[in-house]
């Protein structure tokens, strides 16, 4: 597929060291559109939208915001959620930009856990991206499924 120059912008500012220090797409080597793609797959077959996703993150956040840093508890989750100074643009380039906040979301019953940010949750809602594998903020839908929606 051929690129348009804000493709190219846009991958630039996917990677490390443009918005943010670790770059969006970890050691993944594919494009993003390709990363969109098996995401978008993988997000179908759990019978789950970007949209149901990205709402149960932001009430999950909304929840953990009660602790004012200190963990809450529903059911078997324990959700912690800390402001970070500074703030970050997304990577998309549509001026969206958040405050650095992080909501660690942790199933007591599984010892599983998994995190995400204010930008997570817009890019998954916008624009369906979840990160490349093994960057540091990727949400992989399928912890999500199992996590956030028991
Ligand atoms: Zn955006």
């Amino acid at each position: 597929m051929k690129q348009t120059p804000d493709d190219k912008r846009i991958e630039i500012n996917l990677q490390p060291g443009t918005l943010s220090a670790d770059g969006f797409l970890g050691n993944d080597s594919r494009d993003v559109q390709s990363i969109i793609r098996a995401d978008q797959a993988v997000v179908d077959q759990l019978g789950l939208t970007h949209e149901l996703i990205a709402e149960r993150l932001k009430q999950l956040t909304e929840m953990g915001k009660e602790g004012l840093g200190a963990p809450v508890h529903s059911g078997p989750l324990e959700i912690t959620v800390e402001d970070f100074r500074g703030r970050i643009f997304c990577p998309f380039r549509d001026r969206a930009f958040f405050g650095k906040r992080v909501t660690v979301c942790k199933d007591q019953t599984s010892g599983q856990s998994i995190r995400w940010s204010d930008l997570n949750v817009h890019m998954i809602e916008k624009h369906g991206f979840y990160e490349g594998q093994g960057s540091p903020f990727r949400v992989d839908p399928i912890l999500v499924h199992q996590i956030c929606f028991q």
